[in-house]
């Protein structure tokens, strides 16, 4: 179904006053902060996650605690709200498709399940005008066999089910790749040529039912053992023409999907001179995620409309205003690695410096990678935000950047 406005608050006053109910799909951080953004607009939210506790459905009025397949589940989702969203993009796409059939549902099982396989999602990616790194798909002992030697050394990458650099494995050899294969129980797989990394960025599109797009500007992004460390935002973090050529690439790809919500698009820039760069470019589109991402949560605190305040408007069929960045930032990322021995981090120190944001999911349990909740500094100039990031790192122990 496609989307009617769903205006925010308690309708029909007069009579059967009842509150306009947003759904999400998924209980994690990403879902807390979506209910939190709609839950500050007025709406009653709802939760789908199979787990008795986590970080939304702390938060939400409602949660439905089922598998995301669970027909009961599903039918109790739709009864009680006027449209679904989802959070993460491994919700299976039969769930969506039916939540689809019945309620304004964004983004749809289409695109979700495009997102959800490398294989498909490449081919779409390419579409963008931006090319994606070279790359070989690898379902048979057969295609494995046949791999061109430009993409050794590489990353065997599982075509489903990946985050946070899980389901990858880097092969400078034959003989390593056909061990990693073995080892990834031979699921199918695309084969990634190593590409001369000299940044990571990425763009968030929002997208409305009516084919209006916004975006915010390319972040600047550091990953550290495949996860998101540090998110650097603010006029110059890149060369502006690349800036624009990865807006124009992650608008497309949002259009060319007929895509409704906010979508984010990961990209790599190539080091300058490499031969990678002169045969490719110096852009290079990674992957899509059809949801709010780790990387704008800077949004949060340093522009006037968030990422999650557009993914609420995309769906409720609200307009869309293009955000303004009123601050710099520089987003630090808060691992459970920080509680490794227990002690909680000096949150009290942190929050002595000028421009810092806490943002704490409500994970009771920290482990290795975990992501527990993240810092935000915004100031009036780069140099700042980044300064007192990384005094607020040294006190917690993150790496400088
Ligand atoms: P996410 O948590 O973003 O969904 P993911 O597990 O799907 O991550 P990717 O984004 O594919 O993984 O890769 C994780 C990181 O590994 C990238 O951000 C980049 O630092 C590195 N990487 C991935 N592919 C390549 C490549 N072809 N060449 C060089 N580095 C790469
Ligand atoms: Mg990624």
């Amino acid at each position: 179904m496609s989307g009617a406005v769903l205006l925010p608050g308690a309708t029909g006053l007069n009579g059967s006053g009842q509150q306009t109910t947003l759904g999400v799909m998924g209980g994690g951080q990403l879902g807390r902060m979506f209910v939190q953004a709609a839950q500050a607009m007025g709406y009653f939210t709802v939760v789908l996650d199979p787990d008795v506790i986590s970080p939304a459905g702390l938060v939400s009025h409602y949660h439905i605690q089922t598998d995301y397949l669970d027909q009961q589940g599903l039918a109790q989702l739709m009864q009680r709200c006027a449209a679904v969203t989802t959070e993460f993009e491994n919700v299976p796409a039969p769930a969506l498709v039916t939540l689809g059939a019945a309620r304004p549902t964004a983004p749809s099982a289409d695109a979700v399940a495009i997102a959800q396989d490398r294989i498909k999602e490449k081919a779409h990616l390419a579409r963008s005008g931006v090319p994606v790194a070279p790359y070989a798909v690898i379902e048979t002992a057969t295609q494995l066999a046949a791999v061109a030697d430009v993409l050794l050394p590489g990353i065997l990458k599982t075509a489903r089910l990946g985050y946070d650099g899980k389901g990858q494995v880097r092969c400078s050899s034959r003989a390593e790749l056909s061990r990693a294969w073995d080892a990834l129980k031979n699921v199918p797989c695309v084969l990634e040529q190593m590409l001369p990394l000299a940044a990571e960025c990425s763009v968030i599109v929002a997208r409305g039912w009516d084919g209006s797009v916004v975006h915010f500007a390319p972040q600047l992004n550091l990953h550290r053992e495949g996860i998101l460390a540090v998110t650097e935002a603010y006029a110059g973090n890149m060369p502006p023409a690349l800036a624009d050529q990865a807006v124009t690439a992650a608008e497309n790809i949002a259009t060319e999907l007929n895509y409704v919500g906010v979508l984010c698009v990961e990209f790599f820039v190539l080091k300058t001179g490499s031969p990678e760069c002169t045969a490719i470019g110096a852009l290079v589109v990674n992957e899509m995620a059809p949801r709010p991402h780790n990387s704008g949560h800077y949004t949060l605190d340093a522009c006037d409309v968030s990422q999650f305040d557009l993914q609420v408007r995309t769906l409720a069929g609200l307009p869309l205003t293009q955000p303004r960045q009123h601050s710099a930032a520089v987003m630090l990322n808060l691992l459970g690695d920080l509680w490794v021995d227990g002690a909680t981090p000096r949150w009290d120190q942190v929050l002595a410096l000028p421009g810092v944001h806490l943002h704490l999911y409500g994970k009771l349990k920290a482990s290795k990678g975990r992501k527990m909740g993240h810092l935000t500094v915004t100031a009036a100039t780069p140099e700042q935000a980044r300064s007192t990031a990384l005094v607020a790192a040294s006190v917690l122990g993150i790496a400088p950047f």
